[in-house]
């Protein structure tokens, strides 16, 4: 169906930070899907223990019991500061489903609305698409779920304004994504913390984009030193396998009973077994210093660019602000010279490599980005 705009380029084989077309020709990928193949494209490591199980065990429904799901859980559960359990589905949209029921059945009867912030994305779905704070996105498709209330961005008081006691969670993310590269305040963060333990609601943090070390941290709300009731991840989780998931607070996830919440595939074999390699992989690189590093050295070659005003966000989730409206000419060119990056908002181009991009790698897409300025 006609959802996106006709694609400019097929590729047809992935290596690292390497992507091939059906022409043969070579490109540099600086976008990694949409901020998906964190370890690169077909990281060996996951490309293996996919093939394992591929010849092991597919799928038996979550009716009964497998291995690896529980130990994707126990890994997630640690890096997000433990105590909580997990849901797994196979995407962010989903995620945030599971999110938002979640915060409902825990809410109970008239506490269910989901404050989020304008700018937000938190997915497709009906429900997410209404929490996401776009109206545009929204017109098309009314009546939308009812529940969500939208805020002004990384203003507490705004939120505060909208708290009543219909509210029953907070969604936000730590880097809005989607909506630009915007990145959150410590003071926002701690401030909607302090809201939500006075008020009795739950803090949600989307982490769908920002999870996984791409900021720096495992996660986007680990720079600001508060810890959420609710965390949602997927993109980064299978490295390019569709699974997400949903952690909550042991307490929280405690609302669910069975039959409230469920997926035939979430969490099976496959997924959970190129996730379980993922977090692997990832733990040994130890990718957010990586990212933290090699952001570092991107942005600052970014600054240096003739042609880019601005350079925002976290780690290996940046955006270079340029110049004028010309964020698709230049995508295009970048991507006519070799280099994968996409135009995220008329003015902004959008830059997500690898977690494992090299030094080299990071010169190469600058000299791809400086042709690209002076050419488009
Ligand atoms: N939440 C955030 C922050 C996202 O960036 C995205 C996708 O870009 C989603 C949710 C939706 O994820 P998916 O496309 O896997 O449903």
């Amino acid at each position: 169906m006609p959802t996106y705009p006709d694609p400019p380029v097929t590729f047809v084989r992935g290596a690292g930070s390497r992507l091939w077309d059906d022409s043969g020709k070579r490109y540099l990928d600086f976008l990694s899907g949409l901020a998906v193949t964190s370890l690169g494209h077909c990281h060996p490591v996951v490309a293996a223990a996919l093939a394992a199980q591929a010849r092991r065990l597919l799928h038996v429904s979550n009716l009964f019991a497998t291995t690896i799901g529980s130990e994707v859980a126990a890994t997630l559960d640690r890096l997000v500061g433990g105590g909580g359990q997990v849901f797994f589905c196979n995407s962010g949209a989903e995620a945030n489903e599971c999110a938002i029921k979640l915060a409902r059945k825990w809410g109970g009867h008239g506490r269910y609305v989901v404050a989020s912030a304008y700018g937000s994305f938190h997915g497709r779905t009906l429900a997410t698409l209404h929490a996401t704070g776009q109206p545009s996105k929204h017109e098309a498709f009314q009546p939308l779920p009812e529940g969500f209330r939208h805020v002004a961005w990384n203003d507490v008081a705004a939120l505060e304004g909208a708290l009543d006691p219909s509210v029953a969670a907070v969604l936000l993310e730590p880097v809005q994504g989607e909506g630009g590269i915007q990145v959150a305040s410590e003071e926002y963060f701690r401030g909607v913390r302090r809201l939500c333990d006075e008020r009795g609601i739950l803090f949600m943090v989307d982490e769908v984009q920002t999870g996984l070390g791409r900021t720096g941290e495992w996660f986007g709300f680990q720079h600001f030193a508060v810890q959420p009731d609710v965390v949602t991840v997927a993109k980064a989780l299978g490295n390019g396998v569709p699974i997400g998931a949903c952690w909550a607070r042991r307490e929280v996830a405690a609302a669910f009973e069975p039959g409230d919440h469920a997926t035939t595939y979430g969490g099976q074999p496959l997924a959970a077994a190129a996730a379980r390699a993922v977090l692997a992989v990832m733990e040994m690189e130890d990718v957010p210093v990586r990212a933290a590093a090699a952001g570092h050295r991107l942005r600052e070659g970014l600054r240096a660019l003739p042609g880019v005003r601005e350079v925002r966000g976290l780690g290996l989730l940046l955006a270079a602000e340029l110049d004028g409206p010309r964020a698709g000419a230049v995508a295009a060119a970048a991507l006519e010279a070799g280099l994968v990056v996409n135009a995220l908002t008329p003015s902004a181009l959008r830059l997500a490599p690898s977690l494992l991009v090299t030094d080299n790698q990071i010169d190469e897409g600058l000299g791809l980005l400086a042709e690209a300025l002076a050419t488009a």
